[in-house]
């Protein structure tokens, strides 16, 4: 039995038919409507890089692709987010870049419930959904990059060094929000942000906040563009925040939800760790499923079956396997000790999927969120739930040097002959090679993993001393 079968062997029998949902989900839309559409946008894209499909995201918009995995007590149709990681997985067999208009979205999500902000997280869902409704679309971005701070936003230890330059200034009613951002997936047409943003530039770690801003908001404009090789479906741009007026209902984290300092600063590390732990699990399943398409298209070359040519494939094989096995193991550690932990279990999971939603709205109380915010700090302080940055590290590290390595045995297997084969490992390569980049770069996904699986039982290893010393 294999290892991904074992585990979900012990998931209650109602997720596992989810999972089998979701996926035959995807598997019908990636061959009814995808793949035409892939290879048509990145030509066009690589024409023109302020290109962007909107008939497609209007497309998701109409299957309700942006609300699906959203809980049920916040209007979502509630798919497990165990479930994420076979959607990704299938949808990045088809197209990386597409994989990539609704990647973000729950990022953003993520973020957004990591910090138990169901109340904007309910506005934007009623927002969601109502464009659903329309014809119209409602997505999310998410904007933590900045021109000098990238890797190091990336973990509690480096952005205590971090040179930020979006500023909160405390006003009346609010935060007043200037600076810049780079790099945002999707911004372009993303109806909300879900931002990062410091109150002392001289001490970002002590003084994070986070809010939501419509992308429409007085104040914000776009920058450029990039003109990415990979990912072409999936524009990133630069947004400029200029004195931006953000209402406390909109603050999403800050130090006035919290007792202490040490309860403040500790969730904000939780927060990192939260969200990069899942979403590098999450680029694992990525390079995962880039794999299979990889092994598809090799297939379709006639080959000798000569020694050197079927140990190339099994080098593919191996690649693959190892890729299954270690993104979906990371999956389940970032389920298992991580904040979805209670979804995991039978209990909470019926609970969640059949209460009526008039009583999951109590959720929706302030008091109930605090009272969340407090168990999750209490969790946190369990050793093993910080391994789960290890995990996802590993994972996404891993993954996506094996997805890059197998990328290049294949062009060596597959040379020039058969077009489709050569022109679609070529868009696979300029695909693949920005799983090594977001997320972190690899180079600090690495050390990540020493950080976590280094050092004694309840503290983990500093590893940045000569760098921020
Ligand atoms: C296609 C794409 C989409 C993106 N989408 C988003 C988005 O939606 N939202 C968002 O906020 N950001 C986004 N990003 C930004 C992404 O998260 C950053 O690019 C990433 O974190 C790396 O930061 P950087 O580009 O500034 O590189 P840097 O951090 O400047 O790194 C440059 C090089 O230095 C190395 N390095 C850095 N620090 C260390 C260290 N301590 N030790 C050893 N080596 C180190 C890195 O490995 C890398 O090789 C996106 C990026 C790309 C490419």
């Amino acid at each position: 039995m294999s290892i991904e079968q074992e585990a979900i062997g012990r998931l209650p029998a109602g997720l596992i038919n989810e999972i089998n949902n979701v996926r035959h989900f995807a598997l019908k839309l990636i061959d009814e409507e995808l793949l035409k559409r892939a290879i048509e946008i990145d030509r066009l894209v690589l024409k023109n890089s302020d290109y962007v499909d909107l008939s497609l995201i209007e497309r998701f918009s109409k299957l309700g692709l942006y609300s699906k995995f959203i809980p049920r007590f916040l209007g979502g149709t509630g798919w497990h987010p165990l479930s994420f990681y076979f959607f990704n997985l299938e949808m990045a067999g088809a197209c990386l870049g597409i994989a990539n208009l609704l990647g973000p979205h729950y990022v953003a999500m993520g973020l957004l419930s990591a910090t138990n902000s169901f109340t904007v997280l309910k506005k934007i869902t009623n927002e969601i959904l109502e464009a659903q409704r329309c014809g119209d679309h409602c997505t999310m971005a998410v904007a933590i990059t900045e021109p000098n701070a990238g890797s190091d936003m990336e973990d509690d230890e480096l952005i205590t060094k971090a040179d930020v330059m979006t500023i909160a200034k405390k006003v009346s009613g609010g935060y007043e929000i200037s600076g810049q951002k780079i790099f945002i997936s999707n911004a372009k047409f993303a109806k909300w942000y879900v931002v990062s943003a410091f109150t002392n530039k001289k001490s970002p770690a002590d003084s994070l906040i986070m809010f939501v801003v419509r992308s429409s908001a007085k104040g914000i404009t776009l920058g450029r563009t990039e003109k990415k090789l990979g990912q072409s479906a999936s524009p990133a741009s630069v947004v400029f925040f200029d004195k931006v007026f953000i209402a406390d209902e909109d603050v999403t984290f800050s130090r006035e939800m919290f007792k202490t300092d040490e309860d403040y600063s500790l969730y904000a590390k939780c927060l990192l760790n939260d969200l990069l732990s899942l979403s590098r699990a999450g680029v694992g399943a990525l390079a995962t499923g880039v794999q299979v398409q990889v092994i598809n298209l090799v297939e379709k070359v006639k080959l000798k079956n000569d020694e050197w040519i079927i140990k190339e494939k099994s080098k593919l094989l191996s690649n693959l396997m190892t890729s299954k096995r270690v993104s979906w193991y990371a999956h389940i550690e970032c389920f298992a000790n991580g904040p979805y932990r209670d979804l995991l279990q039978g209990g909470p999971y019926y609970f969640f999927k059949y209460c009526p939603r008039f009583i999951l709205k109590l959720l929706l109380s302030k008091s109930v969120q605090k009272k969340l915010r407090q168990k999750r700090l209490k969790m946190y302080q369990i050793s093993n739930e910080k391994k789960v940055q290890g995990y996802g590290a590993h994972t996404k590290y891993l993954c996506s040097n094996l997805a890059m390595e197998s990328i290049f045995t294949a062009q060596n297997l597959a040379g020039s002959h058969n077009p489709a084969v050569f022109f679609g490992l070529e868009k696979i390569a300029r695909d693949a090679k920005l799983l090594q980049i977001y997320e972190g770069a690899n180079e600090l996904n690495q050390l990540l993993v020493a950080k976590s699986f280094l050092g004694d039982k309840d503290k983990r290893l500093e590893i940045f001393h000569e760098n921020i010393a």
